[in-house]
């Protein structure tokens, strides 16, 4: 049951639909044309896409042309539609027997790398593996102290290097240590100058050389960390990851505000990479599963 959302300042996708004020879940108006396409640009405004929005509204008119429908059932047909598509792609980060067990992040400044790692080292140390961290953007000094932080909170190493002082090396070193102490996982942090797109794709690769030197596959995951806020950006910044690391999951950061994630169904359909977690916050705890009908519920509205 979903409940009605008319009491809501910010009413839903399909509290839009049908304007405020009315009794909603109840209310009953017949699916015609005008109220399709109503629907199809609710749902491209929700940043899902033109083809994918076009495609849901079509699944949900299926059927149902000229019959009167409620605010509740659109939410529920539409809600169902929207976890159908995204249920393939949630998937935790596959935790393999090999040790260290190498995760590269990536993304762009600012869209929550720092504080996604600090997380999941936190949530991996709870589960008992041993972790480290490299703090592999070191052309931001800010960024290592910050990473640093998060080490200290999730009470997990963090291995730095100079100001300036070239990542490859510091990915290399901090794989000796890893390796060394027997630890489970090692995340790799790494900068995210994407106006830079040639440096930073020279600086990824020779990271990958590097540690491949102490085990030929790794890294064994590459997250891409995305923030809900920038919308259809998210897009072209998967196109982009895509093409200089080798992208296996996504992490979509800070699912708590304003931004419903729209862009993930987007996503999903258009790429299909697993979402790993995503962001609900600003504090160690704030990283959740990644739920499709918990999410698809809350896109709706
Ligand atoms: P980085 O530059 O990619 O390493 O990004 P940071 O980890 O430093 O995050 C940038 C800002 O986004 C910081 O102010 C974080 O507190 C904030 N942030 C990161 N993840 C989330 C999230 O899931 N929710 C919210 N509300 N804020 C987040």
């Amino acid at each position: 049951e979903i409940p009605a959302d008319t009491a809501d300042a910010r009413p839903g996708l399909i509290g839009r639909l049908f304007g405020r004020g009315t009794k909603p879940a109840e209310v009953r108006r017949i699916l015609d044309d005008t109220m399709l396409e109503s629907l199809e640009e609710l749902l491209i405004q929700a940043d899902m896409g033109v083809d994918t929005a076009l495609r849901v509204a079509a699944n949900l008119a299926e059927g149902r042309m000229g019959k009167k429908l409620s605010v509740r059932e659109i939410k529920e047909i539409l809600a169902a539609e929207i976890a159908r598509i995204m249920e393939p792609v949630a998937k935790p980060m596959p935790l393999y027997a090999k040790r260290p067990q190498v995760v590269l992040v990536v993304g762009v400044n600012g869209s929550g790398k720092t504080t996604t790692i600090g997380k999941l080292a936190s949530q991996f140390r709870a589960a008992g593996k041993k972790v480290v961290i490299a703090a592999g953007d070191t052309f931001r000094a800010a960024a290592v102290e910050q990473l640093q932080v998060w080490g200290d909170r999730a009470g997990v190493p963090v291995m730095t290097a100079p100001e300036g002082s070239d990542p490859a090396s510091l990915a290399f070193d901090a794989m000796t240590k890893a390796q060394a102490d027997g630890a489970d996982l090692l995340m790799i942090d790494t900068a995210g100058r994407l106006q830079n797109r040639q440096d930073l794709m020279e600086e990824l690769a020779k990271i990958v050389r590097v540690i491949r030197k102490k085990d030929p596959e790794a890294p064994h995951n590459t997250l891409l960390v995305l923030d809900a806020t920038t919308g259809q950006n998210a897009l072209t910044q998967v196109d982009i990851f895509r093409k200089i690391a080798d992208v296996s999951g996504l992490v979509m950061t800070k699912l708590d505000g304003t931004a419903k994630g729209g862009v993930l169904v987007a996503l999903a359909d258009r790429f299909g990479l697993p979402i790993h977690a995503i962001g609900v916050g600003e504090t160690i705890d704030d990283l959740s599963p990644f739920d499709p009908e918990d999410f698809a519920r809350a896109l709706v509205g």
